[in-house]
C-alpha cells in the first residue's frame, strides 16, 4: 500500500486536461490564497476519527483510489463559496462540499465522483454565529462540531440552561450530520426536524436564505422554520442541490433532571413482543428519546477487544461464544439490551419509569440493570452521556472488532412493529450468515418508525473481505426493498442502488429529482451522483454503481 502511495499522481477530473486543470487551480489560488487550495498528490493517509483525512474515505469498501478528491479547497466566507461555484461552472469541474467529513460509514470525506474538488467548508468556516439563550436556538457554520457547541455552552455558562443533541459520535459537524439526516438521542434527536433556517449557495453561485431568513430585518429565522411559500429546506438535505453555509438549530431547555435506564432481555424471540411494547410507550412519549435496542454481539464488540480474543474461526461468531463472553461482563448474559433515558425532575421521572418498568417486565426474564453496579468504562455510561447531550466517542470501539477495522451500515426503516422487526432481523441474519459476517443489529426507535442499523465491520486492507461485505449489503438492500423496506441513509457506494429502490410509478420521484437537478445545476457540477442524483451531463454514461 505504501509503495503504491509513493507513486501516487494527482487525480484529474474526467473531461479536463491535466494542464488546464492545474491552470484552473492556479486561478482559484488567486481568489482563495495559495495555502487554501491543496492538490491531492500526497500519499493517502487514513488517520483515525479525530484526525481523519479530507481527501478520501478512510473506511472505503472499494479501492482507496476510487472515491478520491483531486484537490481540496478551503473557503472562509459564503462569498468565497460562491466564487468556487462560479469557477467550477466555468471549467465544468465537479465539486463536492463537506462540512467536516467525519461521516464515517457513509463515505467519510470522500466525493462520489473520482477527481472532484472537495470544498472543505469546516476548516475555516467554523464560527458559532449566535446562541440565543432566551429562544433556545443557535446559528452555526459548517465547521461547528457537536463538541464545539457543547464547549461553547459550557464556556458561556449556559450548559445548565440548555442542552445540545449529539449523535453517537460527537466529532462531526452539526450541519453535515443534519443535512444527511443523522439522529441523536435526546428528545431533540431528529436533527433535521430541529433545524430552523438555512443559508445556501446554489450550484449556479447565487445565495439564498430559507424560511424567515428571506425577510430582511427578521428576528425569527431560528424560531419559525417555514417562512412563507414553499418550504424549500427539504431539497437541501440528502441531495446535491446546494451548499449549506449557515444553519439554525434549536436547543433543548435543561429538563431539570435525567436518569438513564437499561433493561436486558434473554432471548432472541423476545424481540417481537418487546417492540410491540415499545411502540405505544414511544409514540405517547413515555419513552422520550430515540432509544436503542442492541444485540449482545455488538455490546461485546463495544468492549474494544478484537474478535480474535473471543474466536478464531470463520463464519458468524457462534452464539455460545458471545453468551459466554457476556456472562463475564458486569451486565451479565442477555440477548437484547434497551438503553433509554427519562427526563425531568425526580417526581416526574418516577411516574414514567414505573410505567416503563411494568411494561418491560411483561417479557419473562427481563432484568433492570442497576447503573451503580457498572464500572465507569461500561458502554452504558456512553449511552448515558449521549442521551444527556454530552458528546462522546466511545462508540468507535467496536470498530476494533476487525484488524484495520472499518464499518458500513445496512439501515432500513420500518414501523415499530414486532412482525417487521422479526422480518428484518431474520433477513439480515440469513444474508450475513450466507456471507459469513458477524451480525450487529441495533434497532433505533424513532417516534413512529424505527431504523434497524446493522453495522458490518471489515478489514479495510483485505480486498476479499471488502467485496464480501459489499455483496452482502447489496443483497440485503434488494431483499429488504422487495418486502417494502427502504434505507434512511446510505454510503456513497450504495446511493444509486438505494435511490433505485424508491421507484414507485416508474421512478417518478427520481425523475422529479433529476428535473430539479437540471434546473438548479445545469452543468451538473455539484456533488454529481450524491444520493443517486446525476445531472444531465453525467446521465447515460454508466456512472451509476
Ligand atoms: P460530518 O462532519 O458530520 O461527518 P460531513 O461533513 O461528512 O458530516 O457531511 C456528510 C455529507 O453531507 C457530506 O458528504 C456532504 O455530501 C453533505 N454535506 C455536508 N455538509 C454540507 C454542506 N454544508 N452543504 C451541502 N452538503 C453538505
Amino acid at each position: 500500500k505504501e509503495q503504491r502511495a509513493r507513486q501516487r499522481l494527482p487525480v484529474v477530473p474526467l473531461g479536463i486536461e491535466r494542464d488546464e486543470f492545474l491552470k484552473a487551480l492556479s486561478e482559484l489560488k488567486e481568489t482563495l490564497g495559495n495555502e487554501h487550495v491543496e492538490i491531492n498528490d500526497k500519499p493517502l493517509q487514513d488517520g483515525w476519527y479525530m484526525e481523519h483525512p479530507n481527501t478520501h474515505d478512510m473506511m472505503t469498501i472499494l479501492d482507496d483510489e476510487e472515491f478520491v478528491a483531486s484537490a481540496v479547497v478551503y473557503p472562509s466566507t459564503t462569498e468565497e463559496v460562491q466564487e468556487i461555484v462560479r469557477w467550477a461552472n466555468k471549467y465544468l469541474i465537479p465539486i463536492f462540499p463537506i462540512s467536516m467529513g467525519r461521516n464515517l460509514g457513509y463515505g467519510g470525506a470522500a466525493p462520489r465522483v473520482r477527481g472532484s474538488v472537495t470544498i472543505d467548508l469546516g476548516k475555516r468556516m467554523n464560527k458559532i454565529l449566535n446562541i440565543n439563550a432566551e429562544d433556545y436556538t443557535c446559528l452555526v457554520e459548517p465547521g461547528v462540531s457537536f463538541y464545539a457547541l457543547y464547549n461553547a455552552l459550557e464556556e458561556r455558562g449556559l450548559r445548565d440552561h440548555m442542552w445540545i443533541d449529539t449523535p453517537d459520535l460527537g466529532g462531526g459537524s452539526i450541519i453535515g450530520n443534519t443535512v444527511d439526516r443523522g439522529v441523536g438521542y435526546t428528545p431533540y434527536g431528529d436533527h433535521w426536524a430541529c433545524h430552523s433556517g438555512l443559508e445556501v449557495v446554489l450550484p449556479t453561485g447565487e445565495v439564498i436564505r430559507t424560511g424567515m431568513g428571506a425577510l430582511p430585518g427578521n428576528n425569527t429565522w431560528q424560531s419559525f422554520p417555514y417562512g412563507f411559500g414553499p418550504y424549500s429546506d427539504g431539497i437541501f438535505s440528502q441531495s446535491n442541490f446546494g451548499i449549506v453555509t449557515k444553519m439554525g438549530m434549536t436547543l433543548m431547555p435543561n429538563p431539570g433532571g435525567y436518569e438513564s435506564f437499561m433493561y436486558t432481555f434473554q432471548k432472541e424471540e423476545d424481540l417481537a413482543p418487546l417492540i410491540d411494547i415499545i411502540r405505544p410507550l414511544r409514540i405517547s412519549n413515555i419513552l422520550e428519546n430515540v432509544a436503542q435496542l442492541r444485540h449482545v454481539t455488538q455490546a461485546i464488540a463495544a468492549s474494544g477487544l478484537p474478535r480474535t480474543k473471543f474466536y478464531s474461526g470463520t463464519g458468524r461468531i457462534p452464539s455460545d461464544v458471545i453468551h459466554a463472553a457476556a456472562a463475564e461482563t458486569p451486565v451479565g448474559d442477555y440477548t437484547w439490551a434497551y438503553y433509554g433515558m427519562s427526563y425531568g425532575p425526580a417526581h416526574i421521572r418516577s411516574h414514567k419509569l414505573a410505567l416503563i418498568d411494568a411494561e418491560f417486565h411483561k417479557i419473562p426474564g427481563c432484568r433492570k440493570i442497576d447503573p451503580s453496579t457498572l464500572p465507569a468504562d461500561e458502554y452504558f455510561w456512553s449511552r448515558d452521556r449521549i442521551a444527556a447531550g454530552i458528546p462522546d466517542i466511545h462508540e468507535l470501539r467496536w470498530v476494533n472488532w476487525a484488524p484495520n477495522g472499518a464499518h458500513i451500515a445496512f439501515s432500513p426503516v420500518s414501523p415499530i412493529r414486532g412482525a417487521d422487526a422479526t422480518q428484518l432481523f431474520e433477513l439480515g441474519k440469513a444474508v450475513q450468515d450466507k456471507y459469513g459476517i458477524d451480525f450487529f443489529p441495533a434497532f433505533c426507535v424513532g417516534l413512529r418508525e424505527m431504523h434497524l442499523i446493522v453495522e458490518i465491520v471489515f478489514n479495510r486492507d483485505d480486498p476479499e473481505e471488502k467485496q464480501r461485505a459489499l455483496r452482502c449489503l447489496r443483497e440485503m438492500v434488494d431483499l429488504a426493498a422487495a418486502k417494502g423496506y427502504g434505507e434512511y441513509r446510505t454510503h456513497l457506494v450504495l446511493m444509486d442502488q438505494v435511490a433505485g429502490t424508491y421507484k414507485w410509478n416508474d421512478g417518478a420521484l427520481g425523475k422529479f429529482n433529476e428535473r430539479l437537478k437540471d434546473a438548479l445545476d445545469p452543468n451538473g457540477i455539484l456533488a454529481p451522483g450524491r444520493c443517486g442524483i446525476w445531472g444531465k451531463r453525467y446521465r447515460g454514461f454508466g456512472w451509476e454503481l
